[in-house]
């Protein structure tokens, strides 16, 4: 049974917890061949081998249920929390990095640290941070060796680790630097229940914690999207830490659910496109195709077409720097132009940047540019005589475009 150690108060006023650090990597790093028959893929936990003493502190007037191990205070299985005499807000809300701008270092001889570039590479090639090798700067991630895989959740001020055991893999990495930069396990939000059951007679004795609310553990937090995708990177998969081999979590309707580890989902994109809005440049432009006619938005209520002969105000866009060398283009509507994936034409109906609304510009010479979308296909004019679309493989006349103001 738990064993709660229960401070007194004048300690626990003391006892301010500032920081949380996330750590999630599973048991089943000595690949227990059962395990991997419930998750294709590692569950982060800080101390995979160990299970702490469990204390009930309290966190912003709230009880909260933590794990002691090493000194560190552990929550949700990969959440490393700090004590301090400073009430930072933690979490979701608080702890951002400045500028969209995370510096990080990676401990030297750290084993395989492509998964480390590969999963940065991801996250510039979604959103809006930047990831940069920190010279000389206070508050930095430092990517070194260790247990399992954790990290804190937002930055926390000087050096935070995020650790990577020999196991963490690439989407691993992605999974712990979302921490890092204030995001909570998709499990956690407060409304999670109109989504999931969590099955507490099946959860391993002593990691139940892992399975609350941030509400509920007493930390502040926002859903920044419209509702719980079980596809996120941040999503525990339907057998985590089981301790029968039966599900954790379930739909609503008793169904397990596949998570998963290759990347950010596109819910994930939108979400973080909140917590760091990409920096508009400002410039406002106008494109005109090789008919010589320009690009209209149509105001968002239909396709867009290159079919108007001159720039009025459907027929402006503003550039939207994001990170990676892509572009975003808002409509004079306040809407952003999506590829549609390819799939229909294209629309400037979008109130937020996810991947099909980032575009690359690729440079045809003085300011002539082809567009192309994250489907890794073109956008055409199609001359004018039908609306745009974003699906041809090669630049040709109708890939081209005259930017004017980039
Ligand atoms: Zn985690």
């Amino acid at each position: 049974m738990k064993n709660y150690s229960k401070f007194n108060v004048p300690f626990l006023l003391g006892l301010i917890i500032s920081i949380l650090f996330l750590s999630c990597e599973t048991q089943d790093f000595e690949s227990n061949e059962e395990q991997n028959l419930y998750d294709n893929f590692m569950l982060e936990q800080a101390f995979p081998d160990e299970t702490g003493e469990l204390l009930r502190i309290t966190l912003d007037g709230d009880e909260v249920d933590v794990e002691s191990i090493n000194k560190h205070y552990i929550l949700e299985g990969d959440i490393k929390i700090m004590l301090s005499d400073n009430n930072k807000s933690v979490g979701r809300i608080g702890g951002r990095w400045p500028n969209n701008t995370v510096y990080y270092s990676i401990q030297s001889g750290l084993t395989n640290q492509a998964r480390i570039t590969n999963a940065i590479a991801h996250w510039e090639s979604k959103t809006a941070l930047r990831f940069v090798q920190r010279t000389n700067q206070a508050n930095y991630v430092y990517f070194r060796s260790g247990s399992g895989c954790s990290s804190y959740v937002g930055r926390i001020g000087g050096r935070q680790d995020i650790t990577l055991a020999n196991g963490c893999s690439t989407g691993n990495t992605i999974h712990e630097i979302g921490h890092a930069i204030g995001l909570w396990h998709e499990q956690s939000r407060k409304d999670r229940d109109q989504y999931i059951k969590v099955l507490f007679e099946n959860i391993q004795s002593g990691k139940e914690f892992n399975f609350r609310t941030y509400q509920e553990q007493g930390q502040d937090g926002n859903e920044y999207t419209s509702s719980l995708d079980l596809g996120s990177i941040m999503m525990y998969g339907s057998y985590a830490f089981s301790k029968n081999g039966q599900p954790t979590i379930v739909r609503t309707n008793g169904n397990t659910y596949n998570a998963q580890r290759n990347g950010l989902s596109n819910s994930d994109v939108i979400g973080i496109n909140k917590m760091y809005p990409p920096v508009t440049s400002g410039n406002t432009v106008e494109l005109r195709g090789n008919n010589g006619k320009y690009v209209s938005s149509e105001n968002g209520s239909k396709p867009m077409n290159c079919n108007r002969t001159t720039a009025q105000g459907w027929e402006k866009f503003q550039v939207i720097t994001l990170s990676g060398g892509k572009v975003a283009l808002k409509g004079s509507n306040g809407k952003y132009v999506s590829s549609e994936n390819g799939n229909k034409p294209i629309t400037c109906n979008r109130t937020q940047i996810g991947s099909w609304e980032q575009f690359t510009l690729v440079s045809r010479g003085g300011n002539t540019y082809a567009l192309r979308g994250n489907n890794g296909k073109y956008i055409s004019s199609e001359n004018g005589l039908q609306s745009m679309t974003c699906n041809r493989t090669a630049i040709g006349n109708w890939e081209e475009f005259v930017i004017s103001g980039l």
